[in-house]
């Protein structure tokens, strides 16, 4: 529904057990190790409290009654909740704590900085008017299987008792904003209008109240739907008129900005500037990569015609012709079941990382409560859900028309489709997370690092190339194509929010020099639009993880084992790549 700023990563949340600590440390230092385990249990606790709407989000239920209010002494609140525990964090000096608290410490003072930088210096509560929405607070609680109806819309109702004061509180905030949030926030306020007086209004119908009580919470859903729909208004006619007029903030967030949001956003043993330069370096590796397999392929696929001077336009070409080898519509859930099986034999046969048996992935149609979204997504147990299992969701094209099932079949053609496999199931997000289970830390399943997490799914994908798998220069072409994708994003991130790149350059970028459709560019655009930093994740955590095992390889000589390698790296967790890296390094 939205955009939530914890956003891909919360959908890999581990399971929660006692901590590990490892062996060879000193009485006082197990004593420091226990203090530390107790301490994050009370931040944990204190954590849900100041944020209910992103417990419920999690499934911790305590306060699912709760709606913070966005206002001024709210900011106050955070700011003391993170000024105090920055302060308690000193007290635990970091060579007293096993390697799982060493990057829990870390990972909770980076978190505490960014709550400080987010209100005293990004503030984006005065300027992104789609900070406020109330769906997701209220569908999180609608959503819980656990309880029944009437439960959960009592508490539902408490929830929207403060609702009227939270968009109040909106209103306020809101100064000199941009005009593609306030665009965005209107759009989705309608959607959470519509969701309160559908869905929830529905539900209210049919838990069988008794009608006194049924009134009352009727009532509160009519007072937070005047003021959602008031909010609404507020930004149609007395912002957006505003802002059309040319008074609008740059949605781009400048240098200075970016480069700290990318410090506490990503946690990189790298500076953005670092990254960007990498990117372009890698752009031109592949084009020149893909130029030579065209030349190579040509003759194959377009014997008849000549191929044109434009390298491009030639790499181009024979893309849209190898993408046309694709499964059939009606095969698509089965093929992927079959790519799961050949993908963990190859994973085993080749030695590459130890794959639990006991811990099968469970291929299913995606279920209906889902975005109908096609496509293939894990989805695992929340940090409070231990019994939960891990499912790979892969949606059938049964909803698409013939031309829409095409144009989806030949993007996640024959080569791509293996790639996207590796890249959320085995050895990608699968895999590191039956590992980050074996670490289990409170702290990493809601704090983990989004970089690590996706960078490891798109090294995955080159680590199996590299090995071997399916071998073949159609499957390296596709291969370049796909990783250009996360080369570009960064590019562009960077380019528009620092460099000032504009619409047009964009496109060009996206669509001449990555091979998008306009279709993707264009949506492309607008995400960087509303977002900053989070496209440069996917590829700045490959590159850690590539720069590292390069590093290592390089010391450890004929020593060097890949295996090795793989399993260690994800033993210590979602953590920060640079944290890993200071661990292995040792
Ligand atoms: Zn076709
Ligand atoms: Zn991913």
């Amino acid at each position: 529904m939205k955009a939530s700023f914890f956003n891909h990563f919360i959908l890999f949340a581990f399971i929660v057990s006692a901590c590990n600590s490892s062996s060879n440390i000193s009485e006082s230092d197990m004593n420091n190790n226990e203090k530390f385990n107790a301490y994050k249990e009370s931040f944990v606790e204190e954590l849900w409290q100041l944020y209910p709407e992103w417990a419920s989000g999690v499934g911790y239920t305590k306060y699912d009654s709760v709606l913070q209010i966005p206002d001024e002494n709210y900011r106050a609140a955070q700011l003391q909740f993170a000024n105090t525990h920055l302060e308690k964090l000193k007290s635990f000096s970091t060579e007293s704590l096993d390697n799982a608290n060493k990057t829990d410490k870390a990972m909770m003072q980076n978190f505490l900085q960014r709550i400080i930088f987010e209100i005293n210096e990004l503030k984006s509560y005065q300027w992104n008017p789609s900070n406020y929405n109330v769906a997701e607070a209220i569908a999180d609680v609608l959503n819980d299987k656990k309880r029944d109806a009437q439960q959960k819309l009592r508490l539902i109702y408490l929830r929207l008792k403060s609702v009227p004061d939270y968009y109040a509180a909106a209103q306020k905030n809101i100064k000199n904003p941009t005009l593609e949030h306030t665009e965005l926030a209107i759009q989705q306020n309608k959607g959470a209008l519509a969701y309160l007086q559908g869905s929830v209004l529905d539900s209210i119908n049919k838990a069988q109240f008794k009608a006194h009580e049924e009134q009352s919470i009727t009532a509160a859903v009519d007072l937070a739907a005047n003021a959602i729909n008031d909010y609404i208004n507020f930004l149609e006619k007395n912002i957006k008129p505003m802002l059309q007029q040319g008074n609008a903030r740059d949605f781009k967030i400048g240098e200075d900005l970016y480069n700290k949001k990318f410090q506490y956003d990503i946690e990189s043993g790298y500076s953005a500037k670092e990254i960007y330069e990498k990117a372009l370096k890698r752009k031109e590796e592949l084009h020149l990569e893909m130029a030579r397999i065209a030349d190579e392929l040509w003759p194959k696929y377009m014997a008849n015609t000549r191929p044109p001077r434009d390298e491009k336009q030639k790499i181009k070409l024979l893309i849209e012709r190898i993408s046309t080898h694709h499964v059939h519509r009606d095969s698509f859930l089965i093929a992927v079941e079959t790519q799961i099986k050949e993908l963990i034999d190859f994973v085993n046969k080749k030695q590459l990382i130890y794959l639990d048996p006991s811990k099968p992935l469970i291929v299913r149609k995606t279920p209906e409560y889902m975005d109908g979204v096609a496509g293939a997504s894990i989805s695992s147990p929340g940090p409070y859900d231990k019994d939960g299992n891990t499912y790979y969701n892969v949606t059938p094209l049964t909803a698409y028309m013939d031309a829409e099932a095409e144009s989806y079949l030949r993007e996640y053609n024959h080569y791509i489709l293996q790639i996207l496999n590796i890249h959320e199931a085995i050895p990608g997000h699968y895999t590191q997370l039956v590992y980050a289970n074996q670490s289990p830390s409170i702290i990493k399943s809601i704090l983990g690092n989004g970089a690590m997490i996706e960078g490891w799914a798109v090294y995955a994908e080159r680590m199996m190339l590299e090995e071997g798998y399916n071998n073949s220069p159609e499957m390296w072409l596709m291969y370049y194509k796909w990783h250009l994708r996360v080369v570009c994003n960064t590019i562009l991130d960077y380019s528009v929010h620092v460099l000032n790149m504009d619409e047009a350059e964009a496109m060009e970028l996206l669509m001449n020099e990555a091979f998008q459709e306009e279709a993707e560019a264009k949506g492309k655009w607008k995400r960087v639009t509303l977002t900053a930093v989070q496209l440069c994740s996917y590829f700045t955590g490959f590159t850690e993880i590539y720069d590292l095992r390069e590093d290592i390889k390089k010391k450890q000589g004929e020593n060097f084992n890949l295996k090795n390698f793989h399993e260690t790296f994800l033993s210590f967790g979602s953590a920060p790549i640079r944290e890993i890296k200071k661990l292995m390094e040792d």
